[in-house]
């Protein structure tokens, strides 16, 4: 047979759905902030499986809670009471300040979850509407793309859900248009992720938290991709002044395993009784487990002042390579080690040359170069970033 010579490309090519554009790399191992793969190559990975890796690869202390986990149970079932999960709620609720809980397995999931919160919750109170923010990014199931309006994302797969409205991004005289006895609530990012790096202004949450107090309706966060410290601090939301009644929560919370969380107030918990809601695999125990490890880690390490202070450190050199490099990077937006730089062009050319020089970085939203490093980075794997960068810049600049 011929196996052995065909590459993982052709095999990947040869099976699956072609719903995926991968990365030319074959990976062998990951550890802290690189990756190292077959032909000898480390990559300093600036995207960390896009958010997900907060403490790199192969932390030493989520290794070990899923080896322990493991040779104790991997699952049990919802049925039973399991410490992890306890010990995880108890954690995410202390740092977070929400006193309730739910597990699921994936971000899209917990957007579900928020928005049967919303229905259930406005159906005793004639409200039924749920808004959501041009542009944003929500997941892939019916729900989440109900509350999304990026043709890419949608053309083809309607019908969508019944009263979800799109607004427009940043738009607070369009929001006060459309808010009404019957919103029950409004979901957004509060620093819009694959959207391009676009944080909410500071009159938009104004106006948002105004109407809230007004209507009376749900506000909602998705903080999947800038939730647990990535902005600088717990939450994205925390750079406003809201309190949002929900928040969904996934992809750094699991260590690398399926995770994702819907965290809200007492009263609003409270609207899903026993047996409303539920999944089988939510809140897997060693997924748990991986969790735990993660939070405790950032608490202990304190990542997300980490996070706060890097992030300057990333956002001033992305500055500095705009002055050098006006025409190319149009401008630079982000909190903490979540950043983006906006290019004149897509940015495919510059992720590949930097792929070249061993860094991976990511592009969102056709022309935004997207920096989301595992938080344990050093200020030395910031100024590699940007020096590499400044190199591939100045090589296409004419
Ligand atoms: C990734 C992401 C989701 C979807 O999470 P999945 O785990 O892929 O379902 C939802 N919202 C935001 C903001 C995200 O970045």
């Amino acid at each position: 047979m011929t196996m052995q010579a065909r590459t993982m490309q052709d095999r990947e090519a040869a099976t699956f759905f072609h719903t995926y554009k991968r990365l030319p790399l074959e990976v062998e191992r990951g550890e802290g902030v690189y990756l190292f793969t077959r032909d000898g190559k480390r990559y300093l990975d600036m995207f960390a499986g896009l958010a997900v890796n907060a403490l790199g690869y192969a932390h030493p202390r989520i290794v070990e809670a899923i080896r322990s986990q493991a040779s104790r149970y991997s699952h049990l079932s919802n049925y039973f009471l399991q410490e992890t999960q306890i010990r995880l709620a108890e954690l995410l609720t202390s740092l977070s300040g929400y006193p309730r809980v739910f597990f699921s397995n994936s971000g899209t999931e917990a957007i579900e979850g928020a928005i049967k919160i919303a229905r259930k919750w406005g159906s005793t109170r004639g409200k039924t509407e749920i808004l959501s923010l041009s542009n944003s990014f929500h997941g892939r199931t019916m729900g989440a793309l109900s509350l999304m309006d990026r043709p890419k994302y949608r053309d083809g797969f309607g019908p969508f859900l019944e009263g979800c409205r799109l607004l427009p991004f940043n738009d607070p005289a369009a929001l006060r248009k459309s808010v009404s006895p019957r919103t029950a609530a409004v979901i957004l990012e509060f620093i819009q992720g694959e959207g391009g790096i676009r944080p909410v202004s500071a009159e938009f949450a104004r106006t948002l938290a105004e109407l809230q107090s007004e209507s009376g309706f749900l506000l909602i966060a998705d903080e999947i991709q800038s939730g647990a410290g990535r902005t600088g601090k717990f939450f994205a939301f925390q750079h406003y002044p809201v309190s949002p009644d929900v928040v969904t929560l996934a992809k750094p919370i699991g260590g690398g395993l399926p995770l994702g969380a819907i965290l809200a107030t007492g009263d609003v918990a409270s609207v899903l009784e026993p047996g409303m809601h539920g999944t089988t695999f939510g809140g897997n125990p060693v997924a748990c487990a991986a969790g735990v490890a993660v939070l405790e880690e950032i608490e202990e390490k304190n990542l997300t002042g980490r996070a706060a202070v890097l992030g300057e450190r990333l956002k001033a050199g992305l500055n500095g390579l705009a002055k050098e490099f006006p025409v190319l990077i149009k401008e630079v937006r982000g909190f903490g080690l979540m950043a983006g730089a906006e290019l004149d062009r897509s940015g495919d050319g510059i992720t590949d040359a930097m792929r070249e020089k061993c860094i991976l970085i990511n592009c969102t939203d056709t022309t935004v170069l997207r920096f989301l490093p595992p938080l344990i980075i050093e200020a030395s794997h910031v100024d590699e970033t940007i020096a590499t960068l400044r190199g591939v810049l100045a090589s296409i600049k004419k």
